[in-house]
């Protein structure tokens, strides 16, 4: 070699050499066995070595201690012995300190004459840094395609540039219909023409904007999107992006305005509930108050509600709701508030009413209206409401006020049942406090022992001997003494005691009953009251029958008294709950006959035995002509239906002698015996 070329040769070797030394890929040369040859510093630095020497003697095993999966020196190997070069070689590798870096590597590997492998060369670059980026890409992906919210990512020029699949699930429109198109997500008509502007300008300004507006589906049809809109910047003005999300959100604004009816409406009825409806009449107070004109506040509550809602079941009960709530309302001008206090209670706020009548006489129109049957399951059902009223200024100037008043009104029109009109008048509210007192005591008067049986005779009307006896519960109460059932009989109903109160009246009266009978008391049979609910209740053929059983009283002799507003709400029921009671073997009876709506026609329907006739008709018997008539006639339908006639509350002789002219058998009143106590109903056989 000439000293020229020699010189051309170390020029080119110092080159290279500062290349080697330089270059910002670490670089190496190792044997096949896995020890570093020659490595650059820069190879030292990606793996965390000072010097080369350090890397050099320190990493004397490159398949245990560099790779961090050492089978990766394995696959290095064969790829290069396969191919003689590796190229864009992955992998995780320890640094001096441990740590784990992503690595690739590209290297050849360079042959001795004789075709055997001399070493490997090749270089490293760290990309620990683009594997993390690739890793947080593939999870955005994930994101984007995986997000419940429909997501939009559009230029700078507003052109979509990708759309996720909840996007096209919302919409239904698919990826391919919208990219590369204009953005133009809303639906028309839907917005104030500022809308865009606004949303634009404050996008701008801040760099974000979110809201509600109207998008539309494929179909056209538009929904309620929450959506929101984030600029994002790109390297320059031109190439930042807007990303749009949008969420349906329809089923939840329709399930907010659900809500909101619901707050306010009552389900059932569609009607005002006891919330909104008292707003209403707070509000027409003020219009009242304005206007110098006066308000009726009508409180309604149904009679035998709770017997169509426990005898034909719930869906039978709330359609006889909706049909009340129906008939209210065409009771009612527009413009007055009906509502639904809740249960079988409704409210009614009458304006513009100058004549304190106008209550009463609204009151009267409504129970008109109330008089034709309500057809339920094919069914005809009797269902009259008794109704309070107060007015307003006079008895209240708040809604609560007036409420309260004419609930207190119509509580006093239940107690009545010939008076389903009631105004509201002061001495109420001190009667509604003495019936707190009483429902308080009843509840604790059985546990007590304060109930007791008393008895009245029924004599044969023509030799006045004793027959049989009705049982009559008396309340001994212990402050306010005796409590006669017509006091508290309608409280135990409606507080839910009657059928504890009646099961005890049956069970003491039977064995009673039974006692005498071992006495040798010659009376053929005992009569016990059933109240309304009682009767509609359906444990009650449960509960006679296991009284018949324990107390073996025959049941021939137990004969059950019950009125006609018991059986009038639901016929076909009450012939169903007649039929099962007799079954049992027991005697029916229809008490106070002629003070119900019912006739005899419809009598002749019911499995009964006996028919009493009512105290009222009694009365006047010899005074009045027409009620000797009526009583005449009753006894004698009845005997040709083939039922025994009692007549209550004989009181005058001449009363029995007419009765027993017109056939009646059986006589029961004061002109007798009034109702007493056992001890003393004995001692009336005693008596000459
Ligand atoms: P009711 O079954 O019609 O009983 C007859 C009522 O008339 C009794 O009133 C009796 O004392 C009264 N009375 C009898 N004879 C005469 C008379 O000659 N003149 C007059 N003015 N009245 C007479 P009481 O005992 O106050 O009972 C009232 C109502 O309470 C009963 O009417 C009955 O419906 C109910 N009741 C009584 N005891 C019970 C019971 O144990 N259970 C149920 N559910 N109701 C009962
Ligand atoms: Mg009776
Ligand atoms: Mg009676």
């Amino acid at each position: 070699m000439n000293k020229v070329a020699k010189n051309v040769t170390a020029d080119i070797e110092s080159q290279y050499r500062s290349i080697f030394e330089n270059a910002v890929e670490g670089i190496y040369q190792t044997t096949v066995e896995g020890r570093y040859l020659r490595v650059n510093p820069a190879l030292a630095k990606v793996y965390g070595y000072d010097t080369t020497d350090d890397l050099i003697k320190g990493l004397t095993d490159i398949a245990g201690q560099l790779y961090v999966d050492p089978t990766r020196r394995d696959d290095f190997k064969r790829i290069m012995s396969d191919d003689g070069v590796v190229r864009d070689f992955e992998a995780q590798v320890y640094r001096a300190d441990h740590s784990v870096i992503w690595i690739t590597e590209n290297a050849r590997c360079v042959r001795g004459s004789d075709g055997s492998i001399m070493y490997y060369e090749g270089t490293v670059e760290d990309i620990t840094r683009r594997k993390s980026d690739e890793e947080q890409i593939r999870l955005l992906a994930k994101v984007f395609d995986s997000v419940g919210d429909g997501i939009l990512i559009v230029d700078r020029s507003l052109t979509i540039k990708a759309v996720n699949p909840a996007y096209e699930a919302i919409t239904s429109f698919s990826s391919g219909d919208l990219v590369g198109t204009k953005l133009d997500i809303l639906a028309p008509g839907y917005h104030e023409k500022t809308f865009l502007p606004s949303i634009w300008e404050e996008l701008n300004a801040r760099g974000h904007w979110s809201g509600e507006a109207t998008c539309r589906r494929l179909n056209g049809a538009p929904f309620i999107a929450a959506l929101s809109l984030v600029a994002v910047d790109g390297s320059d003005d031109a190439s930042g992006h807007f990303v749009i999300t949008c969420s349906d959100i329809s089923f939840r604004k329709r399930q907010e305005q659900r809500i909101r009816h619901q707050a306010n409406y009552d389900l059932l009825t569609q009607l005002p509930n006891r919330w909104l409806a008292t707003e209403r009449l707070e509000q027409a107070i003020v219009h009242a108050q304005r206007h110098k004109t006066g308000l009726a506040v009508l409180y309604i509550d149904l009679n035998g509600f709770k017997q169509v809602n426990d005898g034909m079941g719930h869906q039978a009960g709330d359609e006889l709701l909706r049909l009340v709530a129906k008939r209210l309302r065409a009771s009612t001008r527009l413009s007055d508030v009906v509502g639904r206090l809740g249960g079988d209670e409704f409210v009614i706020g009458a304006s513009d009413l100058s004549d304190p009548r106008a209550g009463r006489n609204l009151a009267h129109k409504i129970l008109y209206n109330f008089a034709d049957p309500f057809v339920i399951n094919g069914r005809e059902i009797f269902c009259l409401p008794s109704i309070g009223v107060a007015h307003y200024p006079s008895d209240g100037n708040t809604a609560d006020l007036l409420v309260r008043n004419a609930d207190m009104a119509m509580y006093a029109a239940k107690q009545n049942k010939s008076r389903p009109v009631v105004v509201f008048e002061p001495h109420m509210l001190s009667v509604a406090a003495e019936r707190l007192d009483i429902e308080n005591d009843l509840r604790r008067a059985l546990a007590r022992q304060e109930f007791v049986l008393y008895y009245q005779p029924k004599v044969d009307s023509t030799t006045h001997q004793i027959i049989g006896a009705e049982a009559l519960v008396r309340w001994q109460h212990p402050e306010k003494g005796f409590v006669p059932p017509g006091a508290f009989i309608s409280l135990a109903e409606e507080c839910g005691l009657i059928m504890a109160i009646g099961e005890w009246t049956l069970r003491e009266a039977c064995g009673q009953f039974v006692k005498w009978q071992a006495d040798n008391i010659p009376i053929k049979s005992i009569s016990v009251n059933l109240s309304p609910t009682q009767f509609l209740d359906r444990g009650l053929v449960d509960v006679v029958q296991r009284i018949l059983t324990e107390t073996k009283i025959p049941p021939g002799c137990l004969e059950l008294e019950l009125t006609e507003g018991a059986m009038s709400v639901d016929i076909e029921q009450a012939i169903t709950t007649l039929g099962n009671l007799r079954a049992l073997g027991v005697k029916l009876s229809i008490d106070d006959f002629g003070t119900g709506y019912s006739s005899l026609a419809y009598l002749k329907r019911l499995p009964i035995d006996v028919v009493k006739i009512d105290r009222s008709f009694v009365k006047d018997l010899g005074k009045s002509a027409a009620d000797g008539q009526i009583v005449g006639a009753i006894i004698a339908l009845a005997d040709r239906l083939g039922f025994n006639v009692v007549a209550e509350g004989v009181e005058t002789g001449e009363q029995a002698d007419i009765l027993k002219e017109s056939q009646c058998e059986l006589l029961q009143g004061y002109l007798f015996s009034r109702p007493v106590d056992p001890g003393a109903f004995t001692n009336l056989f005693k008596t000459p």
